[in-house]
């Protein structure tokens, strides 16, 4: 219902409903205004840092790390997120990704960074949704600092697959598990991209795949970083 009413309604803020003016575009300034940004690249990076280095101690080391929200619970910015996930408002994705990518290049960003690669979702909740926003938002970033998207690089395991199942060498090479690398020649250095980071456990074992594939740096964004609730 919510979609069909985006769909007859399109220049309508996808959080509060209100009518948007021209230079507005899926959400409202005053919405846009009630998400708690953080106060600048670096301090995001810092937080950043200490959530991962306190879940993973040294278990998950990222070169650098980028996020312009806090996620907290129903925060107009979880509405948006939720419509950019649910409701096929894809191109919320490629606006947060613009913002994020604006938003690193006002600190420095490392010229050595090859690719952004967005995060895989599962298989069936790719079905489901039928897109990938974390790739969205990873083509709003590259347009920001002119760098390529190259899915190709991650993948999903198949859902049956079981750990057990492998090899004792390839269960080495990825031991986290969910993800693996896609069968091209790894850059050096990639920013791995995804919409919330939660607990960290998502973004590290994506990481890790690279890093068994021969990615040496593995620098990190996302749209925001959740809080301890
Ligand atoms: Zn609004």
């Amino acid at each position: 219902m919510e979609k069909m009413f985006h769909l007859l309604f399109p220049d309508v803020c996808v959080i509060c409903g209100s009518l948007l003016n021209g230079s507005e575009r899926y959400c409202c300034t005053a919405c846009i205004s009630g998400f708690d940004r953080f106060r600048s690249p670096s301090e995001a990076e810092e937080v950043l840092r200490h959530a991962i280095a306190t879940r993973f101690s040294d278990k998950f080391l990222f070169d650098r790390g980028w996020s312009l929200f806090w996620f907290h619970k129903d925060n107009s910015l979880q509405q948006a997120l939720h419509a950019m996930k649910y409701e096929g408002l894809f191109t919320i994705g490629t606006l947060f990704g613009h913002q994020l990518g604006q938003w690193m290049l006002q600190g420095d960003v490392p010229g050595d960074i090859d690719c952004v690669v967005p995060v895989p979702l599962h298989y069936l909740k790719k079905v489901e949704r039928s897109f990938n926003q974390a790739e969205k938002i990873a083509e709003g970033i590259a347009q920001s600092i002119h760098k390529p998207v190259r899915p190709e690089l991650l993948k999903r395991k198949r859902y049956t697959e079981s750990q057990t199942s492998l090899p004792a060498p390839l269960r080495r090479k990825n031991p986290a598990g969910a993800f693996q690398a896609g069968k091209s020649s790894m850059p050096p250095h990639v920013l791995l991209v995804d919409d919330v980071i939660t607990t960290g456990a998502t973004i590290a074992s994506a990481a890790s795949a690279l890093r068994a594939a021969g990615v040496r740096r593995v620098s990190i964004a996302s749209v925001a970083l959740a809080a301890k609730e």
